[in-house]
């Protein structure tokens, strides 16, 4: 459902990513993890249009909502008009439906977000990009700054997400673990260049791959 091919994307003179390729089958999940600078946002960025390339392409059959990093709430408004604001141009999925998918927003919904956790400030951003319906979802960073509990309880509703409404997930995510879990495929960036690529299972097992994430010799 997206394929990513040979993108190229500059700022300036800098090229933040340098021929990268990747696909993703309807309902897959697939992570992105590398070193900070690699690229990883710059991809998803691109994936949704927000950054353009400077050749390559990237095409994709379905709708793509993002949750982009570090949440980026309204802090004054309430978690309702945050998850509102989300659907602003589709209106057929509406508020229950996202909230039936992440009940614990039920009780939150009148609070202003800005008041929030940040585990519960991250579950109004993923489901205020659910609000738009979408076939793809692509999460900067899921579990940044969020104690290990919390980034489990949001790990199970992707799972979820993914098992019952087959929203194909590409998440960029800096544990690799987290990533490795959660994704049955992964790809690895590095400086702008896809390094690895494969089953998760796999790349767990490789050892550069541990080396470089695991500490491990
Ligand atoms: P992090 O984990 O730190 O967010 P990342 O893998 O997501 O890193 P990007 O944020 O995509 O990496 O950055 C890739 C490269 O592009 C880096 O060298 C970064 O400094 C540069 N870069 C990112 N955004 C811009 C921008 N708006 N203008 C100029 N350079 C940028």
């Amino acid at each position: 459902m997206l394929r990513i091919d040979d993108l190229v994307v500059r700022y300036g003179a800098a090229v933040a990513l340098d021929g990268v390729s990747l696909h993703l089958d309807a309902g897959e999940m697939v992570a992105l993890v590398g070193p900070n600078g690699a690229g990883k946002s710059t991809l998803l960025n691109a994936v949704s249009g927000l950054v353009p390339a400077a050749s390559g392409s990237v095409t994709c059959e379905g709708r793509i909502a993002q949750v982009p990093e570090g949440r980026q709430m309204f802090p004054d408004m309430t978690v309702e008009d945050n998850l509102v604001l989300g659907g602003w141009s589709i209106r057929n999925r509406d508020l229950s439906e996202v909230l039936d998918l992440l009940p614990d927003l039920v009780r939150l919904r009148k609070a202003k977000a800005g008041r929030l956790s940040g585990g519960q400030q991250q579950m109004v951003a993923i489901g205020r990009a659910l609000m738009a319906k979408p076939d793809l979802l692509a999460i900067d960073e899921l579990s940044l700054g969020l104690a290990p509990l919390v980034v489990a309880e949001l790990a199970e509703h992707l799972r979820f997400l993914n098992r019952d409404r087959g929203t194909a997930i590409l998440l960029v995510e800096q544990e690799v673990s987290l990533a490795f879990d959660l994704c049955p495929r992964t790809c690895v960036l590095e400086a702008g260049r896809v390094v690895a690529a494969g089953p998760s299972a796999e790349l767990a097992e490789s050892e550069a791959v541990r080396r470089a994430y695991f500490g491990d010799l």
